[in-house]
C-alpha cells in the first residue's frame, strides 16, 4: 500500500502525463490540476480524447478478420462476419468462461 503510494508520487514527478491520464477520472486530482496548470490541463484532456478515439477505432473491428463488429440485443458486441465476441457484459456463458479479446463492458 505504502509502495502504491510512493510509486504514484514518483510517476507524477517523472511523467506527469502518464499520470493525469491515470487519474483522468479522479475529479480531486484533475480539478486541482485544471487551477494550478491549465494548460497542462488542457493538453491531458486532448490526448485522452484521442486515446479515447484510437480505442473506438479498434474495437469497432474484429481483431481476427478485420471485419466489422456489431452489437447484439442483449448489449454484446461481435464480429459481422465471424462471430467472435470481442465485448460483453459478461464474461461467463453456460456456466464457461469466456476470453474476450476488448474485456468486459
Ligand atoms: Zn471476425
Amino acid at each position: 500500500m505504502c509502495d502504491e503510494i510512493s510509486d504514484d508520487a514518483r510517476l507524477k514527478h517523472e511523467d506527469p502525463i502518464n499520470y493525469y491520464l491515470k487519474h483522468f477520472h479522479d475529479q480531486e486530482i484533475m480539478g486541482e490540476l485544471r487551477w494550478s496548470d491549465p494548460y497542462l490541463y488542457f493538453q491531458i484532456s486532448r490526448i485522452h480524447y484521442i486515446q479515447e478515439l484510437k480505442d473506438k477505432t479498434l474495437t469497432s473491428k474484429c481483431p481476427d478478420c478485420g471485419d466489422e463488429i456489431i452489437q447484439g440485443e442483449w448489449g454484446e458486441e461481435y464480429c459481422n462476419s465471424c462471430g467472435l465476441v470481442t465485448r460483453s457484459t459478461y464474461d461467463y456463458v453456460g456456466g464457461f468462461k469466456i476470453y474476450l479479446p476488448y474485456g468486459l463492458k
